[in-house]
């Protein structure tokens, strides 16, 4: 007998919404289709709901991998929020082995340093080996507050190794030393800016946000990272969206303090719910967070799609009146009486997660 029968629900395949059922059988997705009528051990009503493929985090903070003080378990973290698949950013400790052990599949970014407005490479080659083909890229912290760095130079030199050695590059930059333009001339198609509406130093370029619509069709990622709204200004993302510069990807920077010390239920689903108040389309929206984020991490044969023969990763999400209420660290404050909700999460057939 089959194995999870959902029903009725509004299907999010990775492209585009469609009227379909989905079953599975062990770990994998048999049927995506109208009116299945199979019997199946577990059978699930998702009227009015939406039944998405797994969703993707671009960037969180997996415990025993990232740093020691904000790491946060990886499947607590992801899980009740729909999230079956995410990317470390800020791989560093732990290695192959504890990565294999998470039941949320992953990848992971490598931390590289500055020292004297230089990239330091030190260990580099021996970070990116203990975690094998699972090191798909470089996280850097270009920023002023946090690193030794005065000018575009040392970013230049990182982005060059990662050409050489067949790596994507991560950029943290809320504090950064130049230009938003010139920051993202820097990045090749394929690398990701994350923390694109900080409102730190230099995010408002002269352009507007001209210059990110320009990335973005060169295919530089750009990513909101949210990070419990502290890497984010609410006024500068609503001025962004205005204008139609919106994210590739929406990622959670999900750590142990965006997680249980900035208040609400923070996860996904909660920047998926700001991401919507502030006027971007659903089918974007479940794009940014299925599909892009699949392709951007290298993972598009596996991740993002909800489709015959894929692994059984499937999340459904209702549109409740729980609502949120935040304030940013500049005070701007954002509200609504509506948000999502994940109610069922299933990794590779399994129900893992239910509300
Ligand atoms: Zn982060």
């Amino acid at each position: 007998m089959a194995k999870i029968l959902i029903k009725n629900g509004r299907a999010w395949d990775g492209k585009r919404f469609l009227s379909a059922d989905v079953l599975t059988d062990g770990n994998r997705i048999i049927k995506v289709e109208s009116d299945i009528t199979e019997k199946a051990e577990f059978v699930y009503d998702a009227s009015g709901k939406i039944v998405s493929a797994g969703l993707v985090d671009t960037h969180v903070h997996m415990r025993g991998i990232s740093n020691k003080t904000f790491g946060i378990q990886a499947e607590m973290s992801c899980f009740p929020f729909g999230v079956t698949a995410a990317c470390d950013a800020g791989g560093g400790h732990g290695d192959r082995s504890l990565l294999d052990s998470f039941m949320l599949k992953n990848v992971v970014l490598v931390t590289v340093g500055f020292r004297d407005n230089k990239a330091c490479f030190d260990s580099i080659e021996e970070k990116i080996e203990k975690f094998g083909e699972k090191a798909i890229g470089i996280k850097v912290y270009f920023d002023t507050q946090l690193s030794d760095i005065q000018n575009i130079a040392p970013l230049c030199e990182i982005v060059e190794f990662a050409e050489k050695n067949d790596l994507i590059v991560m950029v943290h930059s809320s504090n950064s030393p130049v230009a938003m333009k010139e920051l993202l001339g820097t990045l090749r198609k394929g690398d990701i800016l994350t923390h694109a509406y900080h409102g730190g130093d230099n995010n408002i370029s002269e352009d507007g946000f001209e210059c990110i619509k320009a990335a973005k069709e060169r295919e530089v990622i750009i990513d909101a990272g949210f990070a419990g709204h502290v890497h984010t200004d609410f006024k500068v993302l609503k001025g962004a969206f205005d204008i139609g510069a919106f994210p590739d990807t929406i990622s959670t920077d999900i750590t142990r303090f965006s997680a249980y010390t900035r208040g609400g239920r923070y996860g996904m689903t909660m920047c998926m719910s700001i991401a919507r108040s502030l006027g971007m389309r659903e089918e974007e929206i479940f794009k940014s967070i299925t599909s892009t984020p699949a392709r951007a991490l290298g993972k598009d044969g596996e991740w993002g799609y909800l489709k015959v023969g894929r692994n059984a990763d499937i999340a459904v999400f209702d549109y409740t009146d729980e609502g949120f209420d935040l304030t940013d660290k500049a005070g701007n404050r954002i509200y609504s009486d509506k948000s999502y909700r994940c109610v069922l999460t299933v990794s590779d057939g399994q129900v893992v997660y239910r509300d």
